[in-house]
């Protein structure tokens, strides 16, 4: 079982989940020679999800911001044939979206067999954002709203909904990149003191920030009530960029490799379709 994995239980704690790396974590060369591998790993997994028709995995990133959600994309899918996955960022919802369930604007880009769907952001901002902040909630024109039961019946409509992905032939696999505090100020101000990485601040940035320990706890009972076997929860340290990378790629490698994908089997006539094509293009 891999370490970061958040228990099917229930009792998953918070505290128990490191944002730095374990003791013992290979060095930063080593890792990113790793990634590069798995990577590569990746690639080929793909190649069979694609020629195999019957699967699909959807990749889930959550995480406060400056955790690394687009770096760890772009890194570990660099090797990825750009026709294999999609990539879909979720903001705020549109007016026309707030007009539809929360699940419908996912579920309308979901990946579909063979290939892999990437969610920066999901349907779990619903019980995140929305949680700290009920103004939204205010904004979705639900008839009925119970406050102390909204949260819990959410995460039973995600289970539900997962689950029915995973029967019909999508892995779903997620990760919370888990940033400290002290490390989301310092890639703040680099946000800051860098030109180029100035476009990624905005002050708004800071209220989610000053809203730190009511997050954690958003999380801790989002993740408690959603990491079930069919859509396991990865807790990923992620106050290290490099450990962070190659951390994500050896459980998708893992994930597809349980999937375990296969190219298909050629029929009599296909193979009959080789023995003559040869044998023509030898002719020529
Ligand atoms: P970014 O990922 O930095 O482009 O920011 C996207 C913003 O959209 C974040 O502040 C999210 O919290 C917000 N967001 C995403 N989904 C929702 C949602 N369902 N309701 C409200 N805000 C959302
Ligand atoms: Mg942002």
């Amino acid at each position: 079982m891999n370490r970061h994995r958040v228990p099917f239980d229930g009792r998953f704690s918070i505290r128990d989940f490191s944002c730095d790396p374990p003791s013992g974590a290979p060095s930063k060369k080593e890792l990113e020679s790793d990634l590069d591998d798995l990577v590569d790993e990746l690639d080929k997994l793909q190649q069979r999800l694609f020629a195999d028709e019957r699967f699909a995995v959807l990749t889930v990133f959550q995480a406060m911001d400056a955790a690394g959600k687009d770096s760890t994309i772009r890194k570990v899918f660099s090797g990825v044939n750009p026709a294999g996955f999609r990539v879909h960022a979720f903001g705020r919802p549109s007016e026309l979206e707030l007009r539809h369930d929360f699940l419908q604007r996912v579920v309308t880009r979901l990946p579909e067999r063979g290939k892999i769907g990437i969610f920066n952001r999901s349907h779990y901002e619903e019980a995140l954002v929305v949680r700290v902040h009920p103004q939204f909630l205010a904004a979705q024109h639900l008839p009925d709203v119970d406050l102390k039961r909204i949260w819990d019946e959410r995460f039973e409509s995600i289970r539900t909904f997962e689950q029915h992905l995973a029967r019909n032939g999508t892995a779903v696999v997620k990760f919370w990149l888990n940033v400290s505090r002290k490390e989301q100020k310092k890639r703040f101000i680099r946000r800051i003191e860098e030109q180029e990485k100035n476009w990624k601040f905005r002050l708004g940035d800071l209220d989610d920030r000053g809203r730190w320990d009511d997050f954690q706890a958003a999380y801790e009972s989002m993740l408690r009530a959603t990491s079930r076997p069919w859509a396991p929860w990865y807790a990923i340290p992620a106050d290290d960029k490099a450990y962070m990378r190659t951390a994500v790629a050896r459980i998708l490698v893992e994930t597809l490799k349980e999937l375990d994908p296969q190219f298909p089997k050629l029929d009599a006539d296909h193979r009959r379709e080789l023995t003559e094509g040869l044998m023509r293009l030898e002719r020529e």
